[in-house]
């Protein structure tokens, strides 16, 4: 097929001194079956093991591989947007260097590809009747992450995708600080496709992603997917509203019906007051809360639109306007 096609590997690996030179060779294997050339971009996001020296060995060997070193850790999502940014794939894979995320789906997302989407997704599925905490929890998240936010991300969805050039170009142009790549994927849009895939052991090693480090992700996705926290103040604002006209109803039951002198003294006016003064008080929260979020969704600088494809300026060639 095309051999001048480039597919460009992302690889970001904090610390896989031991799964590295498997992982490597895993990669390599199938690579070689394919058409296209390739690339393949470690990023070693401040590693204190030999990372940094096991993928500068694979770079010395191998004009192929390209290296990014990080001067310190700073996360997995920091370290996959390097590498996309540096990929001049037409296609680029990102995925894992522990295994996890097996080199022989490649072609089929390369087809997958060839056949007209432009974002091929993976989905993990665990193995039947195995169930962990991790699982749990991460359906528990998706839940609600997805109640919580307009922009819908795949439930057991992995850092291990395909994009074609133009949806690599307009995630690259998303410059916001908080990254949570699977819902940025997923809020620029485009064609996409789910490949399924059953999640092996690490290849060696332990798991790099800390309690610490996953709580960090999910506060990310929260905070920079939905808008709903900052709006808590409105609904409460509006419950106690609602608990003040309730208690003006309750406290008129007792004048009409001739009971008021049952009534404690200066009660009924202290808790209107209470309740009012709430309602109040969250509502001005809430309007604060809206324009907190009108304000972030700016700073983000998020485009207001992304094109799929558009036809060619017609104007430009003979364009003699003075510039
Ligand atoms: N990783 C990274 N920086 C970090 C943590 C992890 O680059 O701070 C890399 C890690 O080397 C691996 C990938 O991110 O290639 C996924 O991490 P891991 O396999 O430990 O996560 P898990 O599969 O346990 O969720
Ligand atoms: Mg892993």
């Amino acid at each position: 097929m095309n051999k001048n096609r480039l597919v460009s590997i992302v690889v970001p690996a904090f610390n896989e001194e031991e799964a590295l030179p498997l992982f490597y060779k895993q990669l390599r294997d199938v690579l070689d079956t394919l058409p296209e050339s390739y690339e393949i971009i470690f990023v070693n996001d401040g590693s204190s093991d030999k990372t940094g020296e096991i993928i500068e060995g694979f770079a010395a060997e191998d004009p192929a591989v390209r290296t990014i070193h990080f001067s310190r850790n700073f996360g997995h999502q920091a370290a996959l947007s390097a590498g996309l940014q540096k990929s001049q794939g037409d296609y680029t894979i990102s995925m894992d260097a522990d295994g996890q995320h097996p080199p022989k789906l490649i072609p089929e997302m390369i087809r997958l590809a060839d056949s007209g989407y432009d974002i091929i997704l993976t989905q993990r599925i665990e193995p039947e009747g195995k169930s962990s905490f991790k699982k749990w929890s991460s359906e528990t998240f998706y839940k609600i992450l997805n109640k919580l936010s307009d922009t819908q991300t795949l439930p057991g969805g992995a850092d291990f995708r395909l994009m074609n050039r133009e949806s690599l170009n307009a995630l690259i142009a998303l410059p916001e600080f908080h990254r949570f790549l699977r819902g940025m994927v997923s809020w620029i849009g485009f064609r996409s496709v789910i490949l399924p895939f059953e999640v092996p052991e690490r290849l060696a090693g332990k798991t790099k992603y800390s309690l610490k480090k996953m709580t960090r992700l999910a506060s990310d996705a929260v905070f920079s997917f939905s808008m709903v926290p900052l709006y808590i103040g409105l609904s409460a604002g509006a419950l106690f509203f609602i608990l003040a006209l309730v208690e003006v109803i309750y406290v008129l039951s007792f004048w009409i019906s001739g009971n008021s002198s049952n009534l404690a003294p200066g009660w009924s006016s202290l808790m209107f007051m209470m309740l009012i003064i709430g309602a109040i008080l969250m509502i001005i929260m809430g309007f604060i809360g809206v324009y907190v979020g009108y304000i972030f969704q700016e700073v983000k600088h998020r485009p207001v639109y992304i094109c799929r494809t558009a036809s060619p300026d017609k104007n430009k060639e003979g364009d003699t306007s003075p510039s």
